[in-house]
């Protein structure tokens, strides 16, 4: 179970899987961080998909292409913006992971790579937010063969401790 969950550094847009997660904004056609990263090396077909979504309420998904990405698809998620604590953000946060690994199981996705959803602009404490991803991952996958596995994307030091923390 545990190996099937791997941290690794880096930028998630040259990340070989079948899917990346983009931590999206609820409409769905562009930002700045992950998201900004992601249309940029995917290119302007991926908006233009993007597009035709008509958005995305926090905490659900939606899929599309990968385009320029070496990912075959990319699954774009709204994090909640952290208010505090008192506002669902808790939940919200476990309905991104949930919801972007059943979209990645229908689509038969065997690798599946998440950023830290919510832990940059949007200010989710980086330390909940990793207990919150550790806790749905290792929860979908014991009941779930796909994905085979799941890779936690850190772009710093800081937030692949707080993954090591998490899962240990
Ligand atoms: P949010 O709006 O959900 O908080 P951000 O993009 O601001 O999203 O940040 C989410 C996380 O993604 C942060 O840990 C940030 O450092 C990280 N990040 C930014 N760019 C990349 C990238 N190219 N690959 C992986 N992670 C990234």
């Amino acid at each position: 179970m545990q190996t099937r969950i791997e941290i690794v550094q880096g930028d998630i847009t040259k990340i070989q899987a079948d899917a990346i997660v983009n931590a999206a904004n609820t409409s769905l056609l562009g930002g700045g961080g992950v998201d900004g990263a992601i249309h940029r090396a995917a290119g302007p077909e991926l908006l233009a998909e993007c597009r035709t979504l008509g958005g995305c309420p926090t905490g659900q998904a939606k899929i599309t292409g990968g385009y320029r990405l070496p990912a075959r698809y990319v699954i774009h998620t709204p994090g909640p913006i952290w208010h505090g604590g008192q506002s669902g953000e808790d939940d919200l946060l476990a309905d991104c992971y949930r919801n972007c690994l059943a979209l990645a199981a229908e689509h038969d996705c065997r690798t599946v790579a998440f950023p830290a959803i919510s832990t940059g602009v949007y200010h989710f404490p980086l330390d909940r937010a990793a207990a919150i991803a550790v806790r749905e991952i290792r929860a979908f996958l014991q009941t779930h063969a796909v994905p085979e596995r799941v890779l936690l994307v850190c772009f710093d030091a800081r937030t692949a401790q707080a993954y090591e923390n998490a899962l240990h």
